[in-house]
């Protein structure tokens, strides 16, 4: 089939690059020119984990093309994803004006059938504007198809070409014809194509994020009142997650959720509530929780160090929101940073992926270093902010003998207590028993 993916970012690229895996012929298009430009020598814009070698192998066979021109776009697919971004709006609602710009734009140049479908994550009601917007200049048939995606940064090529399900919101016969189409290599094991109207498969998204935002959430509540009663979090978790009616995943308390998705989905979808005089209390509750969460390790650096961190310079392990991806949206660790910075301290600081990205943001406010131990040197104290594997089995002689005061502040609980214990360092986690 021929396709054409409007937005080439973390969605749009491994769309794209999945697609054309499956012997469909993409087209990429993207406002970007660079950014084009890179994919046309043949390099990945993103860190993506496997994504890469498709890429790549699609690139050679002809298969994936980039374009910066929309009206290419357009002619080539008969199917046309939106991938473009839908960012936080100054009131908390998602910003449609991507969206909805390039439907105009869609609407005075097609001139065959198109099925246009939209994999941004929007409010419920978003297909039908997009369908009126494409209706006031389209001069033939189309049809606007909502196909959430699910796809989790680190794990997106596997998430697309193994997908748990695959929602389709679609009131058209003949588009959800050749959705089924498209979609049937990459659910041969059974997995569920899920087709429903295209309100439900909008709300379906916001409902999928918002849940899990509340279910870590909950986790870090319940880790702030271990600390306060002396339980253990880590404990309690085991407990619970072996309940099959609870799971075991997304109970790991840490400081907080950040990415492009979770904070701006649960606002728009309590936005959402809001404008139509429905209070979604427990949303107000999520996103309050998690924006305190975020600095949750600092009254515990402050209070070590005696509320006096001017001139302190602290080696911070992480700045991704998440490992294995290079995405710093809504990070954890640069809010903390930006706390540590205000309080007149300094940061050296390593991520294996994330650092060009926040050298941009920060240019020369804080250090970078080369390697995790490097980031030690003449530190005082070590601030894990992300859960990359490689910080999980750290040399902690090597940790003791570089930094000045021998502490570490482990936002994402990663070592055992009691092997902390034995490596004789101060060490303070969340929701679990401080070791001084
Ligand atoms: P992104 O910011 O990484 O990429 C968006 C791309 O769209 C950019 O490359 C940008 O240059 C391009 N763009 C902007 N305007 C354009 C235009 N007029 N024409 C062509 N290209 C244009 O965004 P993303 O993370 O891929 O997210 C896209 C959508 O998918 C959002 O709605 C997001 O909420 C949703 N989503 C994201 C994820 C995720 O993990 N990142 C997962 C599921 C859903």
């Amino acid at each position: 089939m021929r396709i054409s993916v409007i937005g080439t970012g973390y969605v749009g690229l491994v769309t794209g690059t999945c697609l054309a895996e499956t012997g469909n012929e993409v087209v990429c298009v993207d406002i970007n020119e660079q950014k084009v430009q890179k994919m046309r020598n043949g390099e990945v814009p993103i860190y993506e984990p496997h994504l890469d070698v498709l890429f790549d192998r699609n690139i050679k066979a002809g298969r994936l093309t980039f374009s910066t021109s929309l009206e290419e776009g357009l002619e080539h697919g008969e199917i046309i994803f939106l991938a473009l971004p839908t960012p936080e709006d100054e009131d908390g609602s998602a910003d449609l004006s991507y969206v909805l710009g390039v439907a105009d734009d869609i609407g005075k140049r097609i001139t065959e059938y198109k099925v246009i479908v939209d994999k941004s994550t929007v409010p419920v009601g978003t297909a039908e504007k997009v369908q009126e917007v494409i209706a006031k200049n389209a001069k033939c048939d189309f049809d606007v198809v909502s196909n959430p995606e699910f796809l989790r940064e680190g794990f997106a090529v596997d998430d697309f070409l193994k997908p748990e399900r695959i929602v389709v919101g679609s009131s058209s016969q003949r588009a959800t014809e050749l959705m089924e189409k498209l979609y049937k290599p990459f659910v041969r094991s059974g997995n569920p194509i899920i087709i429903m109207d295209e309100k439900s498969a909008e709300l379906t998204k916001y409902a999928a994020n918002s849940f899990l935002a509340a279910k870590i959430t909950f986790m870090n509540e319940i880790a702030n009142y271990c600390e306060k009663v002396g339980a253990d979090v880590d404990k309690v978790r085991r407990g619970m997650g072996t309940d099959s009616r609870i799971g075991k995943r997304f109970l790991f308390p840490g400081i907080g959720y950040g990415g492009s998705c979770f904070p701006k989905d649960v606002k728009a979808l309590h936005k959402s509530g809001k404008d139509v005089d429905y209070d979604f209390q427990i949303l107000d509750s999520v996103i309050k929780v998690n924006q305190k969460q975020k600095t949750a390790l600092l009254p515990k650096i402050k209070t070590y160090f005696d509320n006096d961190l001017d001139d302190k310079t602290f080696a911070v392990w992480g700045l991704a929101f998440k490992p294995e991806t290079d995405d710093i949206r809504e990070a954890p660790a640069l809010y903390l940073i930006d706390e540590l910075l205000n309080a007149g301290a300094k940061v050296k600081a390593f991520d294996p992926e994330a650092m060009d990205n926040v050298k941009r943001k920060y240019e020369d406010r804080i250090q970078f270093s080369k390697t995790m131990y490097e980031a030690l040197d003449n530190t005082d104290a070590l601030i894990i902010c992300t859960e990359w594997s490689i910080f999980r089995t750290p040399d902690f002689k090597k940790i003791k003998d570089s930094l000045k005061e021998n502490v570490i502040f482990d936002g994402r609980n990663l070592y055992d207590i009691s092997d902390v214990e034995k490596e004789g360092v101060s060490y303070f986690s969340i929701g679990r028993k401080d070791i001084i």
